[in-house]
């Protein structure tokens, strides 16, 4: 990943959704263009379009640029030599009983992951080759569509097992959401009222019209295993102004919590959050997707039925499961065999698991629940889990991901099949595609929509949420629009300068989030018209606003203090007692064991938190010790009656001659590029 750059003076190319491509350089964002998001409540608040937001240079630019030119096309051949495509050829042509089917019963859901990736790429960049992707592609889901509107290659045809004869753990309904969030992102990304005729737009209709004949009122009173179905019916629901389908998803949300589900082995209710209704829970549980695939469903559901009540409940459970239950990352879920959430304060840095996929859906919980209710606290965390959790996942040529994300390696990880399936990665090595692949999609989805994530619109008010260099031209609700040029390096200098381009001939508010770690951030702002800046005062963790009838040259400037700092967990982790991690910025850090002296153990690493770490690169530097280990008899459990010895001198290899070594941190999201390495983001203190 290369470093971030200024933003380019050159002319912007177009953001807009021009089926050619052709360049339409500061055209006011049309409708297609800011409508061309993945969340749209029927709220005043709203989030940026894709057509209104271009990124230009950067951290993010990078990533979205890899996820354009490499892992698109990568997913897409992944899945045609696996046969998870060619299984709706199967269908279509009416052979699924001639041999076994490729893939996991829940394999259809990549390829309608990549499909919305693909409709979500074009709408942002006018990619001629991504639309023709998504049309080739959507050709032969479409083909496999029977006649009633159902759409699954794993069941229901000859020489399958029935239609929703394994609701726990088929996924037909889990893949069938998937289906209809890759039609939003067709409609919102497709110009004019050609949009609801597109054949996988219409196929989706025909899907979502059978799972409101199949589990509607009166017909079968049954839930999906994996939570999904909810959140496509809700946005499809938005996308048409189709009240059934928001009907369909409020009822799904309603009837899980209740033990309808059929047990899985080894694996109670709480595993698909069937142990206790949605509106009634205290925190997050159960396997991890799951549990945040819902709650940004209960959310919609809340938001669209103004149901008060359950929004309050979704807001109940997000506070407590970050309080005590989300690791520094962002990441979520501890536990491996169930790839869930644990108790409370049971965040171990080695057995992490921090799916890749429940950073993605933090964040669509998080999204939505910030367009709800506009508490920066919410924002807060979608950014520290992009850049800690999204951002790690795909290796810097976009062909590798990480499938768990722990915050401690302790041997290189060195299991990694180059060319092959691998097994659901638990850490230590990206690996190009796995036997279970939720991740790889889920990334290119996520990537390919990241503009619409960076701004809130509410009236008047245009309210960057995420920094990244580039231009925004935002339509205002109330006529005209904001246009602004973003100038940063951030993350890795904290200094963001907006210039205003356009403005109305009245007063409009731009807010800039401060974040929760950024004490002693200043901002500098513009007096009235004409009377030039005024000096940088200095701004608390939150919102803050400038309220002024701007003029094309004004300035509003915020600097952030990026300097590397200490975080300590709370003394209730157990697993972190007694260590301390660096982050700098939003950016966590991580010592690698390549950056260690020649023959020293990671294992044997101090930190000396007396001495404050100071920047090296885009990470830190810092002062440590190594200790060699305690001489314990051989065979012996690691134990002893013997009290810890204080902080001694005794030093290894490479270390200075008062005993101590200074270790260069470098940013969590870039570990493991280097090669396979130990790891640990934790630091012991003694
Ligand atoms: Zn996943």
């Amino acid at each position: 990943m290369t470093h971030t750059q200024a933003a380019s003076a050159a002319p912007a190319p177009s953001p807009g959704t021009s089926r050619d491509g052709a360049a339409s350089a500061g055209a006011v964002a049309d409708d297609t263009g800011r409508l061309a998001r993945p969340v749209a409540p029927a709220t005043s608040r709203r989030g940026a379009g894709l057509g209104e937001v271009r990124v230009d240079g950067g951290f993010w630019t990078s990533l979205l640029e890899v996820n354009a030119g490499a892992t698109l096309r990568h997913c897409r051949d992944w899945m045609e030599r696996l046969g998870w495509i060619a299984n709706f050829d199967r269908v279509a042509a009416g052979t699924t009983a001639d041999g076994e089917r490729p893939g996991w019963q829940f394999s259809d859901s990549e390829v309608y992951k990549l499909l919305e990736a693909l409709a979500w790429e074009h709408g942002r960049t006018g990619d001629v080759g991504a639309d023709a992707a998504f049309e080739e592609l959507a050709a032969r889901v479409v083909a496999a569509q029977d006649d009633d509107g159902y759409l699954n290659t794993c069941y229901g045809h000859a020489g399958q097992p029935g239609r929703y004869t394994d609701l726990s753990s088929g996924h037909e309904l889990y893949c069938t959401g998937h289906l209809l969030q890759a039609a939003v992102a067709r409609i919102r990304t497709t110009t004019g009222p050609s949009a609801t005729a597109d054949p996988l737009v219409t196929a989706a209709i025909r899907a979502a019209d059978h799972v409101c004949r199949e589990f509607g009122p009166g017909a079968r009173e049954q839930i999906c295993g994996h939570p999904e179905i909810e959140v496509g019916l809700a946005e499809l629901g938005r996308a048409l102004g189709e009240p059934r389908y928001t009907a369909q998803a409020t009822l799904f949300v309603e009837r899980r919590g209740h033990g309808t589900l059929a047990p899985i082995a080894l694996l109670g209710p709480q595993y698909f959050q069937d142990d206790v209704p949605v509106r009634d829970a205290d925190a997050w549980r159960g396997h991890a997707v799951r549990a945040l695939y819902l709650a940004a469903a209960a959310v919609d559901v809340a938001v669209d039925t103004g149901d008060d009540e359950l929004l309050a409940a979704v807001e109940r459970q997000w506070t407590r499961s970050v309080e005590r239950r989300t690791h520094l990352t962002g990441g979520m879920g501890s536990r491996h065999q169930d790839e869930g959430f644990g108790d409370d304060w049971e965040l171990p840095a080695d057995r992490a698991y921090c799916e890749t996929c429940a950073g993605i859906a933090s964040v669509m919980v998080s999204w939505r629940l910030l367009l709800a209710t506009d508490d920066v606290r919410y924002a807060d965390l979608v950014e520290r889990t992009l850049y800690n959790v999204v951002a790690t996942s795909p290796r810097s040529d976009g062909r590798a991901f990480f499938y768990a994300n722990p915050l401690q390696q302790r041997t290189p990880g060195g299991d990694l099949l180059p060319d092959e399936v691998n097994p659901r990665a638990e850490g230590g090595v990206r690996a190009p595609w796995f036997d279970v692949s939720c991740c790889p999609t889920n990334v290119a989805r996520t990537l390919a929509s990241w503009p619409a994530y960076t701004a809130t619109i509410d009236g008047d008010v245009v309210t960057l949420a995420q920094y990244a260099p580039g231009d925004l031209r935002i339509a205002l609700d109330d006529g005209g629009a904001l246009g602004l040029r973003v100038t940063t390096r951030y993350p890795h200098h904290g200094y963001v300068r907006a210039e205003i381009t356009e403005a109305p001939d009245r007063p409009v508010t731009l807010r800039l989030r401060v974040p929760s770690w950024a004490d002693g951030a200043t901002v500098t702002a513009p007096r009235a018209a004409g009377a030039g800046h005024g000096d940088p005062h200095t701004v608390h963790p939150g919102w803050t606003e400038v309220r002024r009838t701007f003029t094309p040259g004004d300035v509003v400037a915020l600097d952030l203090p990026t300097a590397p700092r200490l975080t300590w967990p709370d003394p209730r982790v157990d697993a972190l007692r007694g260590t301390v991690a660096v982050e700098r910025g939003p950016l966590v850090l991580c010592v690698e064991s390549h950056d260690l002296p020649p023959g020293a153990d990671l294992a044997d690493l101090r930190l000396d938190p007396s001495v404050p770490p100071v920047p090296h690169d885009d990470g830190a530097r810092v002062r440590a010790r190594l200790v060699p280990p305690p001489a314990t008899p051989a065979g012996r459990p690691p134990f002893t009656s013997a009290p810890p010895a204080p902080p001694s001198d005794t030093t290894d290899g490479g270390t200075t001659d008062n005993g101590t070594a200074d270790v260069v941190l470098i940013p969590y999201h870039r570990w493991a590029e280097r090669g396979p390495a130990a790891m640990r983001v934790f630091l012991p203190i003694r």
